[in-house]
């Protein structure tokens, strides 16, 4: 986004389908976007629905 290296990545997920949602942001400028349906990649970690919690997430700015 801003060109800084501080992108982060939170996936929210079904633990058996492992499909579910993305948020990109970056932690600089707190700009990213919001990915609705995604697959979470194998070997990468994810929050299984309802576990989630307020706070993990800044409250960035969507952009596209
Ligand atoms: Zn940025």
């Amino acid at each position: 986004m801003c060109g800084k290296d501080n992108l982060r990545l939170r996936y929210v997920a079904d633990p058996v389908s492992r499909v579910g949602y993305l948020d990109a942001w970056c932690d600089d400028c707190f700009r990213g976007v919001h990915v609705s349906r995604v697959s979470v990649p194998d070997g990468v970690r994810f929050t299984p629905f309802g576990e989630c919690e307020e706070g993990d997430v800044p409250n960035y700015t969507t952009v596209n």
